[in-house]
């Protein structure tokens, strides 16, 4: 080719570059404009392709999956859309009894006669595939239930691979974890969770139970039963031995069956407080071990002297970023009298560049709520403290027309018997009163029937252990909020719940300990 020929190639080569350039841009252009804001975010949608989802779920028993005795299936419904995403398997007792089966004979055969090094190994595959397919992970999640791909890529999903990591590391070394005991596993675990971190809880209570030497029946939440089903997918390529975790789908009457089942030794449960009291009363009169982690309502305490501006990210943080669909969630603020006034006109300012919508979207902040009913609940709770007075307000945010949306809000001079200071809302609603010293901080932090967790916010070490030493809480974050870690420990007080996940705390409740 002469020296022309190819400079004219390479002209036409770079024109058709622009021509392409040019025309991806004017498909791509539908700018969204933030209020109150100069500047616009160009569409960053995550692609739904990486992953493949069936038109229905069987169940998970034995090693392979498995239709539903009663042969139905309910369907599952992306919140962002409100179109049908899949269906899930409907267990009933019977398939209830065939997944406990199939857990005790692995319990007996395998899992607790396999030396604890191999176990170990085993958890430690699943962390790295469930680390190799995180992507896939991170956009079923989001699909099925509404969370923000942010969160679902950034907390979810590494946070899920992280707990397994940590328990495999202990599996080898249990008489070290306590040592001078004797520890032995339990038997058979019927494990329930909640709608709000699926995979993550799944593996928040899969991890342990398993290191500890025992077998599983998973009961998801009807509402997102998609990435356990993934995550079986995962037990298979890891090679699991058939049994060790058999995985039921279903809504409430198969949780009670889990729970009713007479050859379970323990219940592990997180989800509502009404719920796991039913459970409590329903192992009350057998030899089940019981855990339950269950609802807050948690107390973000600002004194004046904090950094106000990390303090506003974090109380963002701790009820927006989530839709406040954290037991943990930071529903309450507790604001230094002296502070209140320009704190709010701050918090005002940054929920307005809050970005509500597709949860698909890496821009997106705050996503869909996780379905209708808690949508509905939602703006109930918020129609009726209007009407208990104080004021109100809420970001103007501009809705996606389809989809269960609901933009940040707050109550502000209500009395603490108003039913938004006190109820759990589950969404992006906060509750914010005042005080004028510490001890009115700890008064008004702990006057709740829950005591899940609390934030305290202030530059003083000392005023942070003071307060912190009264707060009647599980978890206390300083200067932060809404942290996770598996090497330390998660649980409640009072009608939070008892017994801990996370860390060594997290084993005990999966041991018999002599
Ligand atoms: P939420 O109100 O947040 O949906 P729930 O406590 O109702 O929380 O649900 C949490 C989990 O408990 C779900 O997996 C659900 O199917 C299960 N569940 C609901 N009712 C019962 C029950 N009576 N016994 C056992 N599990 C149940």
């Amino acid at each position: 080719m002469t020296k022309k020929k190819a400079q004219k190639k390479t002209k036409a080569k770079k024109s058709k570059v622009t021509k392409k350039k040019k025309t991806t841009k004017k498909t791509s252009s539908v700018k969204k404009t933030v209020k109150g804001l100069d500047f616009v975010y160009d569409p960053a949608p995550e692609s739904k392709a990486v992953v493949h989802i069936q038109n229905k779920y069987d169940h998970f028993i034995a090693g392979k999956f498995v239709a539903p005795n009663s042969g139905k299936y309910m369907k599952s419904i992306n919140p962002a859309t409100e179109e049908v995403l899949t269906k899930h398997a409907v267990g009933d007792e019977k398939d209830v009894d065939r997944a406990v089966k199939a857990a005790r004979v692995a319990y007996e055969g395998v899992w607790s006669k396999m030396p604890a090094e191999e176990r170990g190994r085993y958890l430690y595959r699943i962390a790295r595939i469930l680390q190799e397919r995180s992507r896939e992970f991170a956009v079923a999640e989001t699909l099925d239930g509404g969370k923000p791909i942010k969160e679902s890529r950034d907390v979810d999903i590494p946070l899920a691979a992280a707990h397994f990591f940590y328990y495999a590391g202990w599996a080898d070394k249990l008489e070290y974890a306590f040592p001078g005991k004797s520890v032995r596993s339990i038997g058979v675990c019927g494990q329930i969770i909640p709608w709000n971190f699926p995979l993550l809880m799944a593996a928040w209570k899969l991890a342990p139970a398993l290191a500890a030497g025992n077998c599983v029946v998973l009961k998801p939440a009807e509402q997102t039963s998609l990435t356990a089903m993934l995550l079986a997918e995962v037990l298979q390529e890891a090679e699991l031995p058939d049994g060790v975790v058999n995985i039921v789908t279903g809504e409430g009457p198969t949780g009670a069956a889990l729970v009713a089942h007479p050859d379970v030794n323990k219940i592990a449960f997180t989800g509502s407080t009404d719920i796991g009291k039913l459970i409590a009363k329903n192992v009350a009169h057998t030899t089940k071990k019981l855990t339950l982690e269950l609802g807050g309502k948690s107390a973000n305490i600002v004194y004046e002297d904090a950094a106000i501006d990390q303090a506003v990210e974090g109380v963002v943080n701790g009820i927006y970023f989530n839709q406040g669909h954290v037991c943990c969630a930071g529903s309450r603020l507790l604001l230094e009298e002296s502070i209140a006034k320009d704190f709010l006109k701050k918090l005002q300012k940054r929920m307005k560049t809050i970005r509500v919508g597709d949860p698909l979207d890496k821009n997106t902040d705050l996503g869909a709520i996780n379905h209708k009913e808690q949508w509905e609940k939602i703006k109930t709770l918020v129609d009726q403290g209007k009407e208990e007075g104080g004021d109100f307000y809420q970001a103007e945010c501009k809705l996606p027309s389809k989809g269960y949306f609901f933009s940040p809000c707050y109550f502000a001079k209500q009395s603490g018997s108003s039913l938004i200071s006190r109820l759990e809302i589950f969404g992006p609603v906060l509750s914010v009163s005042t005080f004028r010293t510490p001890d009115e901080a700890i008064t008004k932090a702990n006057d709740t029937p829950y005591g899940l967790a609390a934030g305290i916010w202030s530059e003083k070490g000392s005023k942070i252990h003071k307060t912190a030493n009264g707060l009647k809480a599980g978890v206390i974050w300083a200067n932060t909020y809404n942290k996770f870690d598996p090497t330390s420990p998660f649980g409640g007080f009072f009608e939070s719940g008892y017994g801990r996940e996370g860390g060594l705390h997290g084993l005990l409740p999966y041991l018999e300990v002599k």
